[in-house]
């Protein structure tokens, strides 16, 4: 499983079986974090992918 979150706050943007890129993420967003509004898009990359079981 696969997990991108929010550097800022921590809200998880995007959890699935398959990795996807930060920037596809941030676009599905709008290019910002929903719950804290902190910009997605900006470099550098301020979110983090994280692999868990
Ligand atoms: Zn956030």
């Amino acid at each position: 499983m696969y997990t991108i979150k929010c550097d800022s706050c921590g809200f998880e943007l995007y959890r699935e079986r398959f990795p996807k890129t930060v920037e596809m993420v941030s676009k599905t967003w709008g290019g910002v974090c929903p719950k804290c509004m902190s910009p997605l898009s900006s470099e550098p990359i301020r979110i983090s992918l994280v692999r868990v079981r």
